[in-house]
């Protein structure tokens, strides 16, 4: 199925995943390039590096020479997908037609040596906050959400994590990503190997064009965090969440005091999102966390 999925299905599909931060600037669902060119068939997902411009500003709007939006998504070093465009957009260009073949059959793409495809009409584009200079690290919440937005597509198209590319492996006018592609299509595959696992309702969109996520959330703070006889606001924004989901077991409260009826309701969200036994045991780990999305206290 080479269809490309509605903005709808692609946003529901990476909240499903698990993506924890997304930020929606004005416009994006029709912010497109698909009026000079063809979009779709889609046969894959291309990973890039910014190089270091004011990335989700650049990327929307692009430039004269290079009109935006310059990808569907730019994921910065926090880990938000910052959502610019939706369709054909301006980041792939010209490649080589062996490596498409490669992609669609899904085996190892042979080193690109021309340009002779259009790339924009075939893979979902996504930017990567970078200078690419080999010395600026990509933090993991940004490889996590990498992952995931990647493996979102590759699920909702049925593809293995081979259908995903660097900008590099297209064509040898580029350089980007600066991290392993064998490293990511690994932690791809690891993830499609699971069901997806996030719940995350949908935020109100962001005052655009801010690129500033418009709602912080509160960042895991340690399994060792959630011992009887702590007492934090985090816990009582925690437990509203848990309310929120249907998963409160409380009798009284929520409150700010760890007890055993938090720890009953965050094994109900577990349990919610697919874990069993020793992983739904209402101590919170991270995937659940985040998922949860509590509000910053
Ligand atoms: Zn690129």
């Amino acid at each position: 199925m080479a269809t490309p999925l509605s903005a709808a299905a692609f946003e529901s599909a990476i909240r499903k995943e698990g993506v924890a931060r997304i930020t929606e600037h004005t416009g994006w669902t029709t912010r497109n390039r698909n009026h000079v060119g063809a979009w779709g068939p889609v046969r894959g997902v291309m990973l890039h590096h910014t190089a270091g411009r004011d990335s989700v500003a650049y990327c929307r709007t692009g430039s004269a020479s290079l009109p935006g939006p310059l990808c569907i998504g730019v994921i910065s070093k926090d880990g938000t997908v910052h959502l610019v465009g939706y369709g054909r957009c301006n980041h792939a260009g010209p490649g080589d037609l062996d490596v498409l073949n490669a992609v669609i059959a899904e085996t190892a793409p042979p080193a690109p040596n021309r340009d002779d495809v259009d790339g924009n009409a075939r893979f979902y584009g996504f930017e990567i906050e970078n200078l690419g200079n080999g010395d600026d690290p990509y933090p993991e919440a940004q490889l996590l959400a990498t992952e995931q937005v990647s493996a979102a597509i590759c699920r909702a198209h049925g593809w293995s994590e081979r259908s995903v590319i660097g900008h590099k492996e297209w064509t040898t006018r580029k350089i980007d990503p600066s991290f392993s592609m064998a490293a990511m299509r690994s932690r791809i595959r690891a993830r499609l190997a699971a069901p997806a696992r996030g719940t995350a309702p949908a935020p109100a969109p962001a005052p655009a064009p801010a690129p500033a996520p418009a709602v912080r959330y509160e960042p895991f703070p340690g399994a060792a965090f959630f011992a009887i006889g702590r007492v934090s606001p985090i816990i009582t924004a925690m437990g509203r969440r848990l309310v929120a989901e249907g998963c409160g077991r409380y009798r009284v409260g929520p409150g700010p005091r760890w007890t055993d009826a938090d720890r009953q309701s965050y094994a109900a969200w577990q349990r919610k999102l697919g874990f069993t036994g020793a992983d739904a045991d209402g101590i919170p780990g991270r995937t659940s966390w985040d998922a949860l999305r509590v509000p910053n206290v």
